[in-house]
C-alpha cells in the first residue's frame, strides 16, 4: 500500500509542502488558517486517515486540526489544558469557559435562592451582570446593617483605665492612647 508520504512527494504544489508553518504552528488560529488550506486537497481523505490511524497530538492533517482535537478545545477540559500549558486560548475553549462560568455561578445562585437569598447570592448576581433579587438584597442589606452596627458600638467604646493595659482603642490609635496615659497621669 502506498504511504501518505509517498502520495505527497509525488502530488506537487501541496499546500502543506509549499508552507508547512501554519500546519504545526502554536497558534491555534494559524492553525486554523492551515485547516482551510487542506480544502481541494486532493489527498485530504488519506491524509486525515493515515493521522487517525497514528494517532495524531499535533499539526493540522486533512484539514482536521489534531492538536485541537487532542486538547479537547471547544471545551472547558480544553481550556484547562492550555492554562495549564502556557499555550493561547482560542475562541472555541474561551467560549466554553465563559459558559462554564456563567453555569457555575447560576448554580450557586440557585443554592442562594433555595436558602431565601444570601450575601453570595448578591455577588453572583452582580458577577453576572443583573440586579439582585429582593432575597440576596436583603441578605446582603442586613449584613451590610451589623457591620455599620460593629463599627458604631466600637467607635462609641470609651477609652478607660489604659495605664498598663491595651484596650481595642489604644491599638487601634497609638495617639489618642498616649493621650490617654498622659491625662491619666
Ligand atoms: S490534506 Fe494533508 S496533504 Fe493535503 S494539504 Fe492538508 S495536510 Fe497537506
Ligand atoms: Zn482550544
Ligand atoms: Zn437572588
Amino acid at each position: 500500500m502506498t504511504s501518505l508520504h509517498d502520495l505527497m512527494t509525488r502530488t506537487p504544489g501541496l499546500p502543506c509542502r509549499l508552507d508547512p508553518d501554519p500546519f504545526f504552528s502554536s497558534s491555534p488560529t494559524d492553525r486554523q488558517y492551515a485547516a482551510r488550506q487542506c480544502h481541494g486537497c486532493p489527498l485530504l481523505l488519506a491524509c486525515m486517515r493515515h493521522a487517525l490511524a497514528a494517532d495524531e497530538q499535533h499539526g493540522v492533517w486533512g484539514g482536521v486540526d489534531f492538536e485541537a482535537r487532542a486538547t479537547g478545545c471547544g471545551t472547558e477540559r480544553g481550556y484547562r489544558v492550555h492554562i495549564r500549558r502556557g499555550t493561547a486560548v482560542d475562541s472555541m475553549c474561551q467560549a466554553a469557559h465563559d459558559e462554564f462560568v456563567e453555569a457555575d455561578r447560576r448554580r450557586r445562585l440557585a443554592e442562594a435562592h433555595a436558602v431565601g437569598g444570601t450575601v453570595r447570592g448578591y455577588w453572583m448576581h452582580r458577577r453576572l451582570g443583573e440586579e439582585a433579587c429582593p432575597g440576596c438584597k436583603g441578605a446582603q442589606a442586613r449584613k451590610s446593617a451589623a457591620h455599620r452596627e460593629r463599627r458604631r458600638a466600637g467607635a462609641e467604646r470609651p477609652v478607660t483605665d489604659l495605664r498598663g493595659r491595651r484596650s481595642a482603642e489604644a491599638l487601634l490609635c497609638p495617639e489618642t492612647a498616649v493621650h490617654a496615659l498622659a491625662l491619666a497621669g
